[in-house]
C-alpha cells in the first residue's frame, strides 16, 4: 500500500504512515445498517426513533426537528407517513427472553 499523503510505499499492513502520519487504514463501511422502525423508542410509529438511531441522534431533537417540519408547511406529517410505509419494522431481538426493563413485559 501507500500513503495517499506523501507516496511512502509500505509492505505490511499499517495504520498509520510514519512519516506524515495519514491514517492508511480503510475506513469500514459507513452506515452499512439499514434504517428501520424504532420498535423500543416510538410514540406513534417509530420512524423518529429509527432516524435517530441511524443518524445517532438524541431521539427527543428528531422529534422536535420533525414537529417544527409539520408545523411550518405540514411537510413534517406527510413526510411521516412516508417513512412510516417506506421504512421496514426494525427486526425481533433474536432472543425469546423478554428484555430487561421492559414495563410492558413485566406484568404477567
Ligand atoms: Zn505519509
Amino acid at each position: 500500500m501507500f500513503c495517499p499523503q506523501c507516496g511512502k510505499e509500505y509492505t505490511q499492513r499499517v495504520n498509520f504512515c510514519c512519516q506524515c502520519g495519514t491514517s492508511l487504514s480503510i475506513p469500514a463501511p459507513a452506515h452499512a445498517r439499514k434504517i428501520t422502525r424504532s420498535r423500543t423508542d416510538h410514540k406513534i410509529a417509530g420512524v423518529c426513533g429509527g432516524f435517530a438511531n441511524y443518524l445517532e441522534l438524541d431521539v427527543t431533537l428528531v422529534r422536535i426537528l420533525w414537529l417544527m417540519l409539520a408545523f411550518f408547511g405540514g411537510w413534517g406529517v406527510i413526510g411521516y407517513f412516508i417513512a412510516w410505509i417506506v421504512m421496514p419494522e426494525e427486526p425481533l431481538p433474536q432472543t425469546s427472553a423478554a428484555p430487561a426493563g421492559s414495563p410492558a413485559l413485566q406484568r404477567t
